[in-house]
């Protein structure tokens, strides 16, 4: 299907791009690889696509006395190959196929919101920070929280994502991403991304990321609460495991009755529990 008629912009500064976004039926284009699909299908008609490609700022990862900072273009491919989290490379790799993967990027898979993407699901796991630029403002937000349903998130229309903030991995820190595939679309039909962190034999952090399972990618922080102070025995697993569909509304459709869904998604979190417990005990 051919996309309906839109004026194309190639700012090259943050401030231009949002000068472009305050423009009714503006929107940001990242890597392309949702947005686009939409556009053909005709379920989004912007009258203005603003090309984020040429902005210095929104690219790049730094690394400084707050933790790591990823810039909202950075592509799939190079988070598979480099982040510094393994579940961040495992739930990249994870993501599409090859072309998804060198074009699609973290920040059009966050302000997107799919409720079946990969990355949300690390990020969440991460207790990641979401940087957010508007005009005349900057603001700095929780992930947990910030995905309010599909394709909805906290972000305003006039705002951008410019980056996200990572904790640096510390020592005695583990994580992993497990995902169950739709044969079809590759989409996940339950993921779970999983960090852990282990000082003398006990839990001192953790987060769960689950995607694909609700209305949005959401943290089960009952589920992960439940395993800190603990040995990250299999009993704690299976402790938390019961927390992690709470409050819920686990999705039932053509893929998957709500309760396969649930029960995959139980078993990625183990998997993913188990794997991120491995690598925190090195
Ligand atoms: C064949 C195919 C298979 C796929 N499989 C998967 C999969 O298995 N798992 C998965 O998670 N995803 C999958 N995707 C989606 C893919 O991960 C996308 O790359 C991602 O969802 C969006 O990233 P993007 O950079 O392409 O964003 P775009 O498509 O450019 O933009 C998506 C949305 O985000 C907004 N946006 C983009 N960047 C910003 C920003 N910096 N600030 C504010 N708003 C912004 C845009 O306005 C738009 O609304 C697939 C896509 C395709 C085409």
């Amino acid at each position: 299907m051919i996309p309906a008629a839109f004026r194309y912009e190639r700012p090259a500064t943050i401030d231009e791009a949002l000068a472009l976004l305050a423009q009714p039926e503006a929107k940001a284009l990242a890597g392309g690889q949702s947005l686009l699909p939409l556009l053909r299908l005709r379920m989004a008609e912007p009258e203005l696509l603003v090309d984020l490609q040429d902005i210095a700022d929104l690219q790049g990862v730094r690394h400084d006395a707050n933790g790591i900072w990823v810039g909202a273009l950075v592509r799939h491919a190079e988070l598979a190959q480099s982040a510094p989290w393994r579940v961040l490379r495992e739930a990249a790799e994870a993501t599409g196929d090859r072309q998804v993967r060198r074009l699609g990027t973290i920040g059009g898979a966050t302000a997107h919101a799919d409720p079946a993407g990969d990355l949300p699901a690390a990020l969440l796991a991460l207790h990641a920070v979401v940087e957010v630029v508007g005009p005349g403002r900057r603001r700095e937000l929780p992930i947990d929280g910030f995905f309010l349903g599909p394709l909805t998130t906290e972000l305003a229309p006039e705002e951008l994502l410019a980056g996200l903030r990572l904790p640096q991995p510390k020592p005695g820190a583990g994580s992993s991403y497990r995902k169950l595939r739709q044969k079809a679309s590759g989409f996940a039909v339950a993921g779970v991304g999983a960090m852990v962190r282990m000082e003398s034999g006990r839990c001192v952090e953790a987060g769960i990321g689950v995607t694909g399972v609700g209305l949005a990618p959401y943290a089960a922080a009952a589920a992960s609460g439940r395993l800190l102070g603990s040995g990250l025995e299999t009993t704690d697993f299976e402790a938390a495991l019961e927390l992690l569909l709470d409050g819920v509304d686990v999705q039932d459709d053509g893929y998957a009755s709500a309760d396969y869904r649930g029960r995959m998604c139980r078993l990625c979190a183990l998997e993913a529990l188990e794997s991120a417990k491995a690598e925190a005990l090195g």
